[in-house]
């Protein structure tokens, strides 16, 4: 939920029952039921069972000793620090510890037997251990190894261990593979733990188990698990495509002779010919159009490719069958585009359109939602401003979604659900210019079914990609300065950072000043997240007009502008940009005959050189500048887990399996899938309500 929801107004409510600190952060993390918990598997071990002697430890092992303290002081050369000598008879050595509280010195006290537990390393006087954990000496030392459980602040581990093991023996691990589906595991993994055994050895390993297994998850404790997740994911899509194939749509067949309908007028009408890519889509999407069984298509293609008159042409037909058609855009800029795009082309031919967004005067969206409700406004084009409740439609039968990977997970699902109306749903188009490689849509979302736009229109010039050091800006401002002087338009990227608006603030003002600076005679314009969308507007209609020679922007305009006369993209450390993002933007330029260029400005920051992966992403952009190729390469950097989980849904949905070198598994999934559904319902709904738990619906949003 946005932290700028409002708060429920302070009353006499009801009060349940009050909850603890760690249970409320349990809850955070997703981890309210047992088996949740039971699920939450550790990052990795330590290996408490053993005492080591100091004479036997070498440097650089992590060993726990048991020695008595002989010194305890605070020192403040070089810094503030607490220095403490232990002696185990064997040897001695110093801990020390550059941040500490009185508990520290109180339980560090000369004199007592404690058990430390760190990384030895060769100290410039003394062999030293530096911010060790410790305790007072005694106690049985643990059977098995001692996990460390991803967590958050306020949330300690030995809580955490505790919950899991009480969790361990609360939740229900009953066996929910059917032995049909057992018998078929890929041949290396036949002899799969029980779930209930695999749980017990991941969270608490006897020490003899190799921690190497364990570590790249070839374990078969891990390999019961991932098989675990993957059948429950594939489960889910299975019955969400059940369940839609159950549900019914309208079914929108071309009205009148085919020379009259919006469709054929609105394909003479553009001033292009569609590319063979185009025409294969868009019969694609038709003959779905045509089912009485609601379409759930994704169309992928590059940017550039022309997603949007494919979206206007399924539009088109949709309103040939005398039903409402809604597009959404993630952004207030990305959908005025759409709008104008769509008007230009809709208008002229008799129909009436509504624009809704959140920030549109009273009056104006009063008027919006009348013409939606009565059904006078047969396109409605906005942005999420179209899914609020006051929104009524009279006949919606097709919504489209535009770069919908970024809308939210409950967005889209509130999407799905508020147009349901009279038991038919609408069906549902999205599209994105952040592929999903082929074979990753085909095996893992068997709820999607996919389209591609595999070619970019006739005429397009290829953008030259340059890496080059920020110490060489000088050179760039030049070659602006040569663009500007042939009357070509030039965009200059300032990079977002999440956490401080602020500094980007400052960022992109600063560059902007200094261009301003830099390049007399030419103006430049500045565009940033936090202004009100009215002067956003305005900045892009005069870039848009060519009545600015240079904008500087943050990344508001990753997606939708429009401008072929821009012929040089400089984005700004751009080793913070993520690979696909580099992409999008880059993809603004190029749009005209021109010869483009897009220059990757990057910065090492205080290193001698860029990290690996942001070297990655810098050496794929200026290596292709094929939107799928750059797919494949994120998947490659990020792998698939990450990569889906960002991209595609806003929350990681597979946890332990690695869909990249899982493939058996996977496929295993697949057959078993249909097989439990049919044969052992009430297994695979077990399973599934253990693994996806209230989250079920997210899988088919
Ligand atoms: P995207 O797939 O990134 O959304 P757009 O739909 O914005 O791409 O199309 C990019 C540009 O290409 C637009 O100016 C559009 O009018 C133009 N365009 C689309 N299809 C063709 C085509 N077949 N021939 C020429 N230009 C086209
Ligand atoms: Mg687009």
């Amino acid at each position: 939920m946005p932290a700028d929801l409002p708060q429920a107004p302070p009353g006499p409510k009801p009060k349940p029952a009050e909850k603890s600190q760690a249970q409320k952060l349990l809850d955070k993390l997703g981890l309210s039921r047992p088996i949740d918990l039971a699920l939450h598997l550790p990052l990795r071990y330590e290996d408490e069972t053993r005492i080591t002697r100091l004479a036997d430890a070498r440097d650089g092992d992590v060993v726990q000793i048991e020695a008595e303290v002989t010194h305890c002081e605070v020192t403040f050369k070089p810094r503030r620090q607490l220095r403490v000598k232990v002696e185990d008879g064997s040897d001695s050595c110093v801990l020390r510890f550059l941040n500490f509280y009185p508990a520290h010195q109180k339980t560090l006290a000369v004199g007592a037997r404690v058990r430390v537990r760190g990384e030895l390393r060769g100290g410039f006087i003394a062999r030293e251990m530096v911010h060790p954990s410790f305790k007072l000496a005694g106690g049985e030392l643990p059977a098995g190894l001692t996990p460390v459980y991803p967590t958050v602040a306020g949330l300690p581990q030995t809580y955490l261990r505790r919950a899991v093991q009480s969790s361990l023996a609360r939740a229900d691990l009953t066996e929910t593979l059917a032995p049909a589906v057992l018998t078929t595991l890929p041949s290396g993994q036949r002899a799969l733990l029980g779930l209930q055994e695999a749980l017990q050895l991941l969270h608490c390993p006897t020490p003899d188990v190799a921690l190497a297994a364990l570590e790249d998850r070839s374990h078969p404790g891990w390999q019961r698990l991932k098989a675990e997740e993957l059948l429950a994911q594939q489960l889910s899509q299975l019955e969400a495509r059940r369940i839609r194939a159950a549900m019914r749509a309208p079914a929108l067949h071309a009205a009148g002779p085919s020379g009259h309908s919006l469709h054929a007028q609105l394909r003479q009408a553009l001033p292009f010919a569609l590319t063979a890519a185009q025409e294969r889509v868009s019969h694609e999407i038709d003959a779905d159009l045509q089912k009485s069984l609601p379409m759930h298509r994704l169309l992928q293609g590059d940017v550039g490719s022309g997603k949007t008159v494919v979206a206007a042409l399924a539009a088109a037909r949709c309103m040939d069958a005398g039903w409402q058609c809604a597009l959404m855009a993630p952004t207030e800029i990305l959908a005025e585009q759409h709008f104008r795009k769509l008007i230009g082309w809709l208008e002229p031919l008799g129909i009436q359109t509504a624009w809704l967004t959140g920030s549109q005067k009273a009056k104006e969206r009063r008027e919006a939602l009348a013409l939606i409700e009565s059904g006078a406004a047969a396109l409605v084009v906005g942005t999420h401003a179209v899914i609020q409740d006051k929104v009524r439609f009279k006949n919606l039968a097709l919504a489209i979604i535009d770069e919908q990977h970024r809308f939210g997970v409950a967005q889209r699902l509130a999407l799905r659900s508020k147009m349901t109306a009279g038991g038919q749903e609408p069906h549902l188009l999205m599209m994105t210019a952040t592929p999903i490689p082929r074979t990753l849509a085909m095996s893992y979302y068997a709820d999607l079914d996919v389209s591609t736009i595999d070619e970019l229109p006739p005429g397009r010039t290829p953008v030259v990609t340059k890496v080059i050091s920020e110490s060489r800006r000088d050179e760039v401002i030049e070659r602006i300065r040569s663009q500007l002087a042939e009357g070509r338009q030039v965009y200059w990227v300032c990079p977002l950072i999440e956490e401080s608006e602020a500094v980007d603030l400052t960022n992109a003002t600063e560059t902007h000043e200094a261009l301003t600076a830099a390049l007399p005679g030419t103006v430049v314009g500045l565009l940033h997240s936090r202004m009100p969308p009215a002067d956003k507007k305005s900045v892009m209609a005069q870039f848009n007009a060519g009545a600015l020679g240079v904008l500087v922007s943050t990344t508001v305009i990753e997606v939708g502008v429009d401008v072929p006369n821009a012929s040089l993209m400089v984005i700004e450390h751009a080793e913070r940009f993520g690979l696909s993002q580099l992409h999008q933007l880059r993809g603004r330029v190029g749009r005209g005959a021109a010869a483009s260029a897009c220059v990757l400005l990057y910065s090492t920051g205080d290193g001698p050189r860029l990290g690996e992966t942001a070297r990655a992403r810098l050496k794929a952009m200026a290596e292709t500048q094929d939107g799928f190729e750059i797919a494949r390469r994120d998947l490659d950097i990020r792998g698939p887990g990450e990569f889906l989980g960002a991209r595609q849904s806003g929350a990681p949905l597979l946890r332990f399996a690695d869909l990249a070198t899982d493939v058996e598994l996977l496929a295993w999934a697949r057959e078993s899938a249909p097989l439990m559904l049919d044969r052992h319902n009430a297994l695979a709904q077990r399973h599934i309500l253990r693994w996806l738990g209230g989250k079920a619906d997210y899988l088919k949003a």
